[in-house]
């Protein structure tokens, strides 16, 4: 939609607001001839393609209040090019006190659709500060003749006049969303030379919103208008040559493109409400899928709001053209509405370890990409096994039983899609008391001791199968949903063929004659890491072939003796499943207008 505006300066307007000077704001001194009207309508109409849809408006004046022959003259002007089809409607602003039901009448009669009315704030208080001649009780009645002489409701707000907050601007909006208006603009208040607000301000008397905080208050006044289903059209001061020469405005948040901070502000914010406001550790980047057109938009002006969300999740922000990248996204990006806006986080999957692990060993999975989180040591277990991961938590699909001392780890796997159950506390050292979590998981099987294991473990819906080792998780390499490899007879006679018998011993476990085999492993997708080498093992033949064999491949973390950490446990972020179609943002300028779609997919490592 184009609008083709005819500014009629202060016309039919007998009030005297004090931030007002229409011949300013609108760059016009006298009220247009109707030769002038047709001339900027055919100018107009030669450079505007065919196809878009084209509105006259009349800004600027109190259009109602003009005595009825120069409406009728001035719509009459515009009239013969809505007949022809060469203009859509006409459009006007005015004061809401100065609607009638006859001048609806007439108004539609000649073409009309939308009425804007200059509400600005609907706070008693800020209105009797800044001399504004309105009853907001009244607005309703307004709205109400409006719509029913057929007519389309605008509304147009301004913010930070004497007096006004964030949460009275808001609370203006919320009710005026009530009406139901169709469209809004969103002015900041400015300080014009020769307006009562401009004295005000010489004398030290008004203080006019900052840059930031009017981009603060924009975004969120239009973040609630389109989320009420209000169609955002302008932010912010439209620049004219008188705007923009030197001295006319005094201060105040005037900037050519307040729009489109503004508007990137709001962007900010909605990432932050699909991201949530936390650093998560394990995010590695967060990608934005957009038009290319769309980069400079998002990241704000002069790329401030691209470092603000950098500072704020302490990850990179990467643009991807959608142009040049399809995959992973896949689906559609365009829609009806617009272009779409994707954004992705990419995590780095979790290594949960023993802190005491040989340090080449963590160094090298941090290598590999991993978000490697230690164990905290636990007071109540044995010196030996007291940072051991699988004797305080163990995990069947998004299931996590953990350990009460494991509460940081727990947190970061919430933020990873997992189902986080608190269990029992470990209360003793003593054998079964410190195994009461160490079971295996082998794809839908839970290997178990056959005695006492935690509750929660317990109660998990799975194919158990009892052992008489209480060290099931040490003593069991996980190689894939059916291979196991353990030192454990009667583990290996209950899993039978699939599972491979090793010799025992020759794993290092300081303060234990030998570690087991199980602890100094962990399995992550395509690959079945080991904390140690192999060589170093005296059945490590045996094993690498049997791995292999699975069509997994064998990572040995260091070249020393294999060490028994408890097991490295490893975890995926769970993608969520969700997709998010938010409210449309307009940009730059309300002929464009965006649907934002985020999906938020985790891409692992
Ligand atoms: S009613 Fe409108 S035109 Fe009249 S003084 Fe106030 S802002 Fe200016």
């Amino acid at each position: 939609m184009k609008i083709i505006p005819i500014f009629i300066p202060h016309a039919g307007c007998p009030y005297r607001c004090i931030y007002c000077d229409q011949h300013k704001i609108s760059g016009a001194l006298n009220l247009p001839a109707i030769k002038e009207i047709k001339s900027v309508i055919n100018r107009n109409l030669k450079t505007i393609p065919r196809k878009e849809r084209m509105e006259v408006a009349f800004f600027g004046g109190t259009f109602t209040l003009l005595p009825d022959t120069l409406q009728k003259e001035y719509l009459g002007a515009v009239y013969p090019y809505i007949k022809n089809k060469k203009t859509a409607a006409i459009r006007i602003s005015t004061h809401p006190e100065a609607v009638s039901k006859h001048n609806m009448n007439l108004f539609k009669s000649m073409g009309g659709r939308l009425v804007e009315l200059g509400v600005q704030s609907l706070d008693k208080g800020v209105l009797k500060k800044s001399n504004r001649v309105m009853d907001p009780d009244e607005i309703g009645k307004a709205a109400w003749i409006i719509k029913k002489s057929g007519l389309d409701l605008g509304v147009q707000v301004m913010l930070g006049l004497p007096g006004d907050t964030l949460e009275k601007a808001i609370k203006t909006a919320e009710k005026l969303i009530e009406l139901k208006p169709k469209t809004a603009r969103i002015y900041p208040a400015i300080v014009l030379k020769g307006t009562t607000l401009g004295e005000l301000f010489k004398k030290g008397r008004y203080e006019p919103l900052s840059m930031q905080d009017a981009i603060e208050w924009s975004a969120r006044v239009c973040d609630i208008f389109e989320k009420g289903g209000v169609k955002v059209i302008r932010i912010g001061l439209h620049p004219s040559q008188d705007l923009n020469s030197k001295g006319t405005i005094l201060a105040g948040p005037y900037h050519p493109n307040f729009g489109g901070m503004a508007r990137a502000r709001q962007m900010r914010y909605r990432i932050i409400n699909i991201l949530g406001p936390k650093k998560i550790l394990n995010r590695r980047a967060i990608k934005i899928y957009a038009y290319k057109s769309m980069f400079s938009f998002i990241s704000g002006h002069k790329g401030e709001e691209k470092r603000y969300l950098e500072r704020c999740y302490g990850v990179p922000i990467l643009f991807h053209s959608l142009n040049h990248l399809r995959s992973p996204i896949g689906d559609r990006f365009r829609s009806a509405n617009g272009v779409v806006v994707k954004i992705i986080e990419v995590r780095k999957s979790i290594a949960i370890i023993d802190p005491r692990m040989p340090h080449q060993a963590k160094i090298r999975l941090k290598q590999m990409g991993y978000c490697v989180r230690e164990v905290p040591l636990h007071p109540k277990l044995a010196g030996p096994v007291k940072g051991h991961p699988d004797t305080m938590l163990f995990y069947h699909g998004k299931k996590v039983i953990y350990e009460p001392r494991m509460e940081k780890i727990a947190e970061l796997l919430r933020n990873n899609g997992y189902e986080c159950i608190k269990g029992e506390s470990i209360k003793s050292k003593e054998y079964p008391n410190d195994i009461i979590y160490d079971v295996a998981a082998v794809g839908k099987f839970i290997i178990r001791y056959n005695g006492r294991i935690e509750k929660n473990i317990e109660i998990l819906k799975a194919k158990f199968i009892g052992v008489k080792q209480g060290y099931v998780k040490c003593s069991i390499v996980v190689v894939d949903d059916k291979h196991i490899i353990t030192s454990d007879k009667g583990i290996k006679d209950i899993w039978g063929k699939n599972a491979l018998l090793i010799r025992p011993g020759s794993i290092k476990l300081p303060g234990y004659k030998t570690g087991f085999i199980g602890g100094a492993s962990g399995s992550h997708k395509d690959k079945v890491f080991f904390t140690g080498s192999l060589k170093n093992h005296p059945d490590g033949r045996l094993m690498r072939e049997f791995i292999e064999k699975t069509g997994k491949k064998v990572v040995e973390l260091s070249a020393g003796k294999l060490y028994d950490a408890g097991t490295i446990l490893f975890f995926d972020a769970i993608p969520a499943r969700r997709s998010y179609h938010l409210h449309r943002v307009g940009v730059r300028s309300y002929t464009y207008a965006v649907e934002v779609v985020n999906t938020l997919r985790f891409l692992r490592v």
